[in-house]
């Protein structure tokens, strides 16, 4: 139950949220949102907030807009739910799938629904061990991730990803999963390295690690084009070049993780399409819909599906499922999600706004507690350090909250900005329909709370 005692005294014995401090989350009320306007939340009080994450980096097209929640009405009052398997669907996600698979940064895309982007990553992992053991490669288990990578919260998907956290505090990862180096140029190169060097070391690492796991035992390789989680760090010049060229080497599939930079974030559809990349299945979750209703989708490669009906024949049938899997209403509203992209222009948009977006994070370089940015389309990171304390080279390499980011952080509540503090950045991807005026209120309020924290900091 949620106490507030007469006391003044607020406890919560009951709600146990993820990727909180549960000790504090019992005694002290959490943030509690009611609305949502664009671009701004509103929390239980009144106050608003610019969601300049986009809540996690998902509500794309904002918090209120009408024909979201009318396709989802329509939707809910025609069939609310039916599931799609055992060779029955509905009209939505026929269409569905028909309009990913059009628009997909595969070649023949056959599309898989699943509700989160956890869950799709997961089944990655499952159809690639399922295809390739009928495809005559059983021994093609593993899987490599990169270091500092997010993927999802599942068991398979927090092996993949590869914070400290994530790993020591499930005993993860399992077998089949092998790690390589974290692309964040230049905060994880060696002293003296330059772009060139750094990406053929990493380069070098796949090859030795294919090699030492032993290649026939390597099945895919699931990299995000942008690293989010870690601090928003584009690829440096060449990476998936290289590493794309070490793969094939292999016959070792590529798989992108598009599940933040998807529908639109690059200014293109996919990052994919932005960056050149040739993956062999994208998994994609968030943007889809907004974020209004869950839903992922796997699209699949033609040869990757191919081996989904190859153990399909042997079987008599695909053994996997799942009850709200292409949710009929999810389906809905994810199709209004394209016909709003089309009608409103959203990648135009886009477009014409990063200039902006960009011009506001190169705004903000003269504070002192800002000590540079990184940015790629529509999302961007502020680094930010402690002017008193040395700099903490190795801060990507955990996905913890450090101390100044988190300080900045609060102060930015209180100046009605909501931002992701990470181990010494804040890390940033607005809505998508931001304006230019929007991206000015953002960056006056992140002054703001930069300006208040400094003024905290005690003297050194
Ligand atoms: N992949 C990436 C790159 C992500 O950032 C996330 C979540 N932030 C996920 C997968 C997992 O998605 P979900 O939270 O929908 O399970």
């Amino acid at each position: 139950m949620l106490i507030d005692g007469a006391d003044g005294n607020y406890r919560n014995d009951n709600l146990l949220l993820g990727f909180s401090d549960l000790r504090r989350l019992r005694s002290e009320r959490p943030l509690v949102f009611a609305k949502g306007r664009g671009i701004f939340v509103v929390d239980e009080n009144g106050k608003d907030y610019i969601e300049a994450v986009s809540s996690f980096y998902c509500a794309a097209l904002g918090f209120s807009d009408e024909e979201l929640a009318d396709a989802a009405m329509r939707q809910l009052r025609a069939l609310p739910m039916y599931p799609s398997a055992i060779h029955r669907t509905t009209a939505p996600v026929m269409e569905l799938s028909e309009r990913l698979a059009a628009i997909a940064p595969v070649r023949n895309a056959r599309v898989h629904f699943a509700v989160t982007g956890s869950e799709a990553n997961d089944h990655l992992v499952k159809f690639m061990w399922y295809g390739n053991g009928f495809a005559g490669e059983p021994r093609r288990r593993k899987i490599i991730s990169r270091k500092a990578s997010y993927h999802g919260s599942t068991i398979a998907t927090a092996a993949l990803g590869g914070g400290r956290d994530l790993h020591d505090s499930f005993a993860l990862p399992m077998q089949d999963y092998l790690v390589i180096g974290h692309p964040g140029w230049p905060d994880a190169a060696e002293p003296g390295e330059d772009e060139t060097a750094f990406t053929d070391r990493l380069a070098a690492e796949l090859d030795r690690v294919i090699q030492e796991a032993g290649p026939e035992t390597v099945g895919g390789l699931i990299a995000e084009p942008v690293s989010v989680s870690s601090g928003m760090y584009p690829p440096p010049a060449g990476y998936f070049e290289k590493i794309t060229t070490v793969l094939r080497r292999y016959g070792i599939r590529l798989f992108v993780d598009e599940v933040v930079t998807g529908f639109g974030r690059s200014g293109e559809m996919w990052a994919s399409q932005a960056m050149g990349l040739e993956p062999d299945c994208v998994t994609c979750a968030k943007g889809i819909s907004g974020a209004y209703m869950p839903i992922a989708a796997l699209l699949l490669g033609e040869e990757f599906a191919g081996r989904l009906d190859r153990g399909s024949d042997a079987k008599g049938w695909f053994a996997h499922g799942a009850t709200h899997a292409a949710h009929t209403v999810s389906a809905a509203v994810a199709l209004k999600v394209l016909d709003i992209f089309d009608e409103r222009d959203v990648l135009g948009h886009v477009r014409r706004i990063i200039p902006h977006w960009n011009a506001a994070l190169d705004g903000l370089l003269d504070h002192p507690l800002v000590t540079g940015n990184r940015k790629f389309g529509l999302m961007g990171a502020l680094k930010v350090a402690d002017p008193r304390e040395a700099p903490d080279g190795n801060a990507a390499a955990s996905l913890q909250v450090g101390g100044i980011a988190k300080a900045i952080y609060e102060a930015g509540l209180e100046a009605g900005i909501i931002v992701r503090p990470l181990a010494g950045c804040l890390v940033m991807a607005p809505p998508l329909i931001i304006t230019e005026a929007e991206i000015g209120e953002l960056a006056r309020r992140l002054r703001l709370a930069l300006d208040r924290t400094l003024a905290a900091l005690p003297a050194a």
